[in-house]
């Protein structure tokens, strides 16, 4: 277990641009995370530098206090999951298993108790002594992880979308299972996923990346609290956060012909930008004693079980409300009420209060 330290690391592939632009990071030892962000904005280009599959064109990579930039990833004491299953057909489900403790001399008794422990966790206790050529896929990943965690004594545990071959039914449980493993072990572990919703409910800290940089770090709540940017506010939250367009009037932020907010907060934006309010769909209502109101009108309803999301338009845009199942909402033509507390305000889409 280790803190893992970038220190100005940025990698290009070749040629001028960045496919990681130099930043640095630092990972906490024992903590959960999740590198989150869209196909191509460089998750795995920094996960492959923490694993040493990479070595970056700039910086130095610390791990646990010591500067492995240039260590190969045999060397560095980390376990890693990757997206798709790798095992040895040949062996059964429990020598997959067993190998990473093989490799470190642990004796046959320790093994067995680990790896029966580790089997237990992930459900492969009635296969162990099976073949593994003749698992399903979903199953060939499950030891994968398992080789994963079966370490108690790794720097870290790498995952890059571990859970992308698994069904979906089983991915909830899986990752509830990972994280209860974790929980014994307290490995530093860096989680690399798309899926925001898998990044919240695992990490216990989310890195938001995007076009090769890190936009923004916090607990899932900081980030649905308070995004640092349009971006972050998107794609955090299902569904994301509402951003509307709004015109500055003095110290009044108007849109159309109603005032949204004004004072203090709205004196306080720059002179000029192109001003958006945020707000997030959970918090807006159909009454309310006080704060702003819209109209808008409904354009479609989406059922989500114990939750429903309605699609309103206002004048000029379109935007989002979630509301509980049993809460009835008034026809087509709405009122939707937002109290000036759940107002952010962005100016050019970065946040200014
Ligand atoms: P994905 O979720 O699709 O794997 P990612 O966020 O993990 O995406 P990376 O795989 O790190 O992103 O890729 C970042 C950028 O670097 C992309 O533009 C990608 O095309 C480029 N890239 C990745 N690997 C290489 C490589 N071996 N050679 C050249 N360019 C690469």
């Amino acid at each position: 277990m280790a803190e893992i330290n970038l220190m100005g690391v940025g990698h290009s592939y070749g040629g001028d641009a960045y496919a990681l632009e130099k930043a640095d990071l630092r990972l906490e030892d024992g903590k959960t995370y999740a590198l989150l962000g869209p196909s191509g904005c460089g998750k795995t280009t920094m996960l492959n530098i923490i694993s040493g599959l990479i070595y970056p064109s700039d910086g130095r990579v610390v791990l646990g206090g010591k500067d492995v930039t240039r260590v190969k990833t045999a060397a560095r004491n980390i376990a890693q999951v990757f997206q798709f299953p790798v095992v040895y057909q040949s062996k059964t489900v429990f020598e997959n298993l067993a190998f990473p403790l093989r490799c470190r001399n642990w004796e046959s008794a320790r093994i067995r108790a680990r790896v029966n422990e580790v089997a237990e966790l992930l459900g492969l206790t009635s296969r162990l002594h099976m073949s593994s050529r003749r698992l399903t896929a979903d199953e060939k990943q499950l030891i994968s992880l398992g080789r994963g965690l079966v370490r108690d004594d790794v720097a870290a545990l790498l995952m890059d979308e571990p859970l992308t071959v698994i069904d979906p039914q089983m991915k909830f449980e899986l990752r509830r299972k990972i994280k209860q493993a974790n929980d014994q072990t307290r490995h530093t572990v860096i989680y690399v996923t798309h899926d925001q919703n898998e990044a919240m409910t695992f990490a216990d800290e989310i890195v938001v990346m995007k076009a090769g940089r890190v936009i923004q770090r916090g607990t899932p709540q900081e980030l649905f609290e308070k995004p640092y940017d349009t971006y972050v506010g998107n794609f955090i939250g299902s569904p994301g956060m509402n951003f509307i367009g709004v015109e500055r009037h003095g110290d009044r932020l108007m849109l159309g012909e109603i005032e949204v907010l004004a004072g203090a907060r709205v004196s306080a934006l720059p002179a000029s930008g192109k001003f958006t309010i945020g707000i997030r769909p959970e918090h807006l209502a159909f009454e309310a004693s006080s704060g702003c109101s819209i109209p808008a009108w409904l354009v479609s309803v989406q059922d989500h079980g114990k939750i429903r999301v309605l699609e309103l338009a206002l004048a000029t845009s379109h935007i989002k409300m979630k509301i509980a199942r049993d809460v009835s909402f008034p026809g087509t033509d709405i009122r939707v009420f937002f109290s000036p507390d759940r107002i952010r305000l962005y100016a050019d889409g970065i946040f200014v209060n």
